[in-house]
């Protein structure tokens, strides 16, 4: 019986020590580049996408989180310290986000794991920080994905409209589209506009009337001059 007495308790040892060894594995933390915030993985129900999200996923947020929490920083504002990165199996979209905590789509990222963005995407929402607020979300979107396609990855040209599409697109479809309604919008009157637009999001100050306080036009009169733009660079 001696040699099973000392068997049980080294096996416990192990036991314990590669538990707490995974468990580290599964829910490592990074600092972002300012060392003011911190990205926190949870891993647990995707292990295999664990090096990935090391590699590729945190990299992204560390550079760019603190960025774009200063570009849309607006007064007495301070972003989370803390965006938490899990993921599941059990969810129909890529990737949503709430208060703080990013929920990415495990199925998604191993067909995807080009799509880093995306979760840069879900990171600007962290900062946003809208909360409940009444916003259109076409333009919570469309703000977002500005963001991205024209700060974080422009040389994707990823909301550049086709030709083609040009005569059925409109300025509030959100996304990409929105996006680029907002570069547009910025080339024309400064980036002031899309930190107005933020502040008054974040703040529940959004009223349609801003657009004509921001620019002297309505948002139809702006997404009307939107198109002939683009109708006009298309043709040059
Ligand atoms: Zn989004």
């Amino acid at each position: 019986m001696k040699p099973l007495t000392l068997a049980l308790p080294l096996a416990l040892c192990l036991c314990a020590s590669s538990a707490h060894a995974s468990d580290k594995n599964l829910h490592p933390s990074f600092p972002m580049d300012d060392g003011k915030a911190t990205l926190t993985f949870d891993f647990t129900n995707a292990p295999d996408l664990a090096d990935w999200g090391m590699e590729k996923i945190a990299p992204a947020i560390e550079r760019w989180y603190p960025r774009i929490a200063t570009m849309l920083a607006s007064p007495g504002f301070h972003a989370s310290k803390t965006v938490v990165v899990e993921f599941k199996t059990q969810t129909n979209v890529p990737a949503y986000t709430e208060g703080h905590t990013i929920t990415a789509n495990a199925e998604y990222f191993r067909k995807r794991p080009q799509d880093v963005n995306a979760l840069v995407h879900e990171a600007t929402h962290v900062i946003q920080a809208y909360g409940s607020a009444d916003n259109p979300s076409w333009l919570v979107e469309g703000l977002d994905d500005y963001i991205r396609f024209y700060i974080v990855e422009p040389e994707t040209n990823g909301a550049t409209i086709k030709p083609e599409r040009i005569a059925s697109v409109h300025y509030n479809d959100s996304y990409r589209t929105t996006a680029n309604f907002l570069h547009w919008l910025v080339k024309q009157y400064g980036s002031n506009v899309i930190e107005e637009l933020n502040a008054a999001m974040r703040d529940g100050r959004y009223k349609p009337e801003i657009w004509i306080k921001l620019t002297g036009h309505s948002a139809d009169d702006l997404g009307a001059q939107w198109k002939q733009n683009l109708t006009a660079t298309a043709s040059n």
